[in-house]
């Protein structure tokens, strides 16, 4: 029987409702909490139904069980505040194995906030972390509760009815889309229910308003009476009667009522005390301005927001908008109150909002709700995208993150999300320069590029390079309805050569431009030009422009349009600038339609048309090619299928599982595995490892290479030099091929011997493989974004050309297939003349297999297979190197609050 490991670690978690909860296992601490809740907190009838009776001692029984540490036991307890208010618990039977009896217990007062099923989804992470593979409960045949808290997990349920009874069973292992997706859809409720506080609150109280003119509090404060505040605002500052005529309040506890939030501009020492008078007072949110909190002021903070269920904002926060009439919050010291409109924005660094809403309110393109995050400590990018998606005001979703909190979650709701609202942010920290600069200023190591990318790829994120990108790209999808994936551009200009250089922008940006018809010449003035940019001469008016226009939207081989002009001087004849043909006709059409127009002083505006639709207009064509180039990217990323998760059938969980804990109890500082529990590993996930047998001497290396010659190609076997730490054999000198004889074996075995004397532990003997296109097939933990499966070129070329895919596990089955066609070497694999193509399906089955180990096992921090030789019949790999750690479990779908590094250790 395995035992269950010492339960590791405190999370906190939000109810249905938004309440935070804490969880953590139970210990001999928690005795009369236990009794408490089982003795007080639950009516007679609920301990009938929990104990199957109407003992006097269950509750001291329970609390005597759940107290006492037992290997075999895992106790949960969800606290609210110092209260226990549920406990979920299973315990190991022997019969059948990996199974653990499965109970639970939630006080009165808290039925229906989903206690039960939050404690039960904490309970299956730990559980299958620890290799259980069922839950079995009893249940008398009336606890309607609990049969709704199994029918509602989401994962699949066995009952069996007798006597009254009914017997449970649920399976841990499989069915884990449908799992993910229930733990989803309760997670996001509860997500949207805390936010309300901070995003639509009926109260806000301003702490540290100051009567000094100028200073952030009366800033603040000033412009939430201004901003028309639908609810009540009150101003706390104890060295303070009266600001501007009103009343100040000495304290939180001494307000009128409780506010919903509390927007803090205390100095950063008076930032935990303040949090904690709030959290007892029964705030549901705070906004902290204030910057530069040490790391105690840090965990005050923290622990009075999560103590007492607060969301927080901030610290370092410029404020929050909220342009909903029956809100209308400006909240924020930043510039002038955002006008009402569709645009979510949630920046990180108060200066660049600042920037982005000052465009925005030029464009003219309005906003739903503005958060600056600040050090983000609590609310980050996924809760704001979460709550857009749900507020039935925002379509068009804005973001600046310079780091990412659980960046697999992000990815998660950002796929969804921007199916129905496109999001779009700033790639901000790409370089390593400006990674340095955002580490040093958001104390959050920003993320490395690559896995960034394929973040923002994966995700279908719109990632612009800059503020001014991310504007005109958002000006397009504001306005103009999306292209047609195939993305083909006819680029239409009054003057040739600036046709010529916006043509040449657009294939730049990755944009087709096809031949157009001939015959549309007929609509211009003579001279022009219809090939692909169609180039109208100066001399078009504006008639004949739409005309042309109109024609060029009945064009199937079209998608979008690049209209480009210049004022001639026959232009200042009045009715003849041919931009007129945009303005007068409508601004939405079957094609989305950029217009570059060259006398504009501005990057990107507005222009009206007949219909009060808005064109976006720029005064590049380069910004307008780009623009169109993301438009044409959400179009593709939207006319994937949904992407199917990888399937990697008959992975063994169980044996790899006791490989890595068994090193790691050997190794606790973790380190690269040894050959043979490498080649365990990988044949337990069905990695494709050629036969590797393991020789400690001459001798033993004669006999396994005499057996496996036979299997080798042209009769010949491989010899490598083993030792504990090495890198890369073939450099030293610790590789021979191709050897033939029990002679070449020995002198090599010999020649070994003599090279690295006593460091040489051994020597791995493996057939020869027949010789193809080698590959390089691997896994990176990203310490931020979590595990990265990597595709490249191997063997000795794998540094020389560079040639390498990335993406983040768990790979689905498109990443399999642009991951191979991504690769600048592809054409390698396909095939070409005489050559055919190689076994795609077994490099596939490589990927989606270390997809799969990537994901089940976090200690995995490297797998290097270089190279997987590949050929038409098949793959195999000849060189593995595993490297495992120590981690913290880590599962993205687990609910549970971020914890800020800034104030870890809490
Ligand atoms: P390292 O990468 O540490 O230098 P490898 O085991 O990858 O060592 O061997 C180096 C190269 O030798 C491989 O890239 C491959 O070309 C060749 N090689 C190694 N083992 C075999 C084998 N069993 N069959 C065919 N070629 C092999
Ligand atoms: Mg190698």
């Amino acid at each position: 029987m395995s035992t269950v490991h010492p339960p590791h670690g405190t999370s906190e978690a939000l109810l249905a409702d938004g309440t935070t909860v804490e969880l953590r296992p139970l210990g001999p601490d928690d005795h009369r909490a236990v009794l408490d809740l089982h003795a007080e907190g639950m009516s007679e009838e609920s301990r009938r139904l929990r104990f199957f009776g109407v003992s006097r001692n269950a509750p001291a029984q329970a609390a005597d069980r759940l107290c006492a540490p037992r290997p075999d036991l895992l106790a949960l307890g969800a606290w609210a505040g110092d209260q226990l208010v549920g406990e979920a618990d299973c315990e190991l039977v022997d019969d059948p194995p990996q199974t653990a009896e499965l109970a639970l217990a939630v006080a009165d007062r808290w039925h229906g906030k989903g206690v039960a099923t939050l404690l039960l989804e904490h309970l299956v992470h730990r559980a299958r972390a620890d290799g259980i593979c069922f839950f079995e409960a009893d249940t008398l045949f009336g606890n309607q509760a609990v049969h709704q808290v199994f029918a509602d997990l989401g994962l699949p349920v066995e009952r069996r009815y007798a006597q009254g009874e009914v017997r449970i069973r649920v399976p841990l292992e499989e069915s884990d889309e449908r799992y993910r997706s229930a733990v989803d859809v309760r997670g996001r409720r509860a997500d949207i229910a805390s936010l309300a506080g901070l995003l639509r609150p009926g109260s806000v109280a301003v702490v540290g308003a100051s009567r000094r003119p100028g200073s952030v509090g009366r800033t603040v404060l000033g412009k939430i009476r201004r901003g028309g505040f639908t609810g009540a605002v009150w101003a706390v500052n104890p060295h303070a009667d009266e600001i501007d005529g009103e009343p100040v309040y000495p304290s939180v506890r001494a307000l009128p009522a409780v506010p919903d939030l509390a927007v803090l501009a205390v100095p950063a020492g008076a930032v935990p005390g303040v949090a904690e008078e709030c959290g007892a007072a029964g705030v549901r949110a705070l906004v902290v301005l204030t910057s530069d909190l040490d790391v105690q002021e840090a965990r005050g903070l923290m622990r009075a927001c999560r103590r007492h269920s607060m969301r927080l904002v901030g610290p370092n926060s410029l404020g929050t908008a909220q342009t909903d009439p029956a809100v209308r919050l400006d909240a924020e010291f930043g510039g002038a109150f955002p006008r009402p409109g569709t645009a979510g924005v949630a920046v990180q660094s108060g200066g660049v909002g600042i920037a982005l809403l000052e465009r925005l309110a030029w464009l003219g393109i309005g906003v739903s709700s503005f958060v600056s995050l600040g050090d983000k400590y609590d609310v980050s990018g996924n809760d704001l995208l979460q709550w857009w998606e749900a507020d039935g005001r925002t379509d068009l979703a804005l973001l600046h993150l310079e780091s990412f909190g659980s960046p697999r979650a992000f990815a998660r709701t950002a796929r969804r999300v921007t199916r129905t609202v496109p999001v779009l942010t700033v790639d901000a920290g790409r370089s390593t320069a400006g990674r340095r600069g955002a580490a040093s200023h958001t104390a959050a190591a920003a993320t490395p590029t690559v896995t960034r990318e394929a973040l923002f790829r994966q995700a279908g994120i719109t990632a612009t390079r800059s503020i001014d990108e991310l504007v005109e790209a958002a000006a397009l999808l504001h306005a103009q309805p999306l292209p047609a994936p195939r993305g083909a551009v006819a680029v239409v200009s009054n003057a040739g050569g600036i046709g010529i250089l916006a043509a040449d922008a657009c294939a730049e940006a990755g944009l087709e431009l096809p031949e157009l018809p001939a015959e549309l010449g007929k609509l211009l003035p003579s001279g022009a030009s219809v090939r692909n940019p169609v180039d109208t001469t100066a001399a078009v008016g504006p008639a004949e422009l739409a005309l042309f226009l109109r024609a060029l939207e009945d064009e199937q081989a079209i998608d979008a349009l690049l209209v480009c002009l210049v004022p001639t001087a026959l232009c200042a004849t009045p009715g003849q600038d041919p931009a007129r043909a945009l303005m007068e006709g409508p601004a939405r059409r079957r094609l989305p339609i950029a217009a570059v127009l060259l006398d504009q002083q501005v990057p990107v505006r507005y222009r009206t048309c007949v219909d009060g639709g808005m064109l976006p207009a720029y005064s590049d064509s380069v910004a307008a090619a780009r623009a169109l180039a993301h438009a044409v990217d959400r179009a593709r990323w939207l006319a994937e299928p949904e992407p199917v998760p990888v399937d990697a059938p008959g992975c063994d969980r169980h044996t790899a599982r006791s490989l890595i804990d068994g090193y790691l109890t050997a190794h606790p500082a973790g380190g690269w595995l040894d050959p043979l529990t490498t080649a365990d590993l990988l044949e337990a996930y069905g990695l494709p490892l050629t036969t590797s047998m393991w020789a400690r001497d001459e001798h033993t290396a004669v006999a396994a290479a005499d057996g496996l010659r036979r299997l080798g190609h042209e009769g010949k076997v491989a010899l490598k030099a083993y030792w504990p730490g090495q890198v890369h054999k073939s450099a030293l000198g610790a590789v021979r091929t191709g050897l033939a004889t029990d002679d070449e074996v020995l002198a090599a075995y010999r020649e070994f011997t003599e090279k690295f004397g006593a460091e040489l532990a051994g020597a791995v003997v493996q057939p020869m493989a027949v010789p193809g296109v080698e590959l390089l097939a691997g896994v990176v933990q990203d310490q931020v974004f979590g595990p990265l499966v990597v595709l490249g070129m191997g063997g000795t070329a794998t540094d020389v050309l560079d040639d390498r895919a990335a993406r983040l596990a768990p790979l689905n089955e498109r990443d399999l297939t642009t991951m191979v066609t991504e690769l600048r070497s592809a054409p390698l694999l396909m095939g070409s003349g005489a050559a055919p193509p190689v076994d795609l399906a077994a490099v596939r089955a490589v990927l989606a297999r270390l997809s799969r180990l990537a994901e089940d096992f976090p200690e995995l921090v490297e797998a290097d297979l270089n190279p997987v030789i590949v050929r038409p019949d098949g793959a195999v790999c000849v060189d593995a190197r595993v490297r495992v750690e120590r981690r913290p479990s880590f599962d993205p779908y687990l609910r549970r609050l971020r914890r800020p590094s800034a104030a870890e250790g809490m």
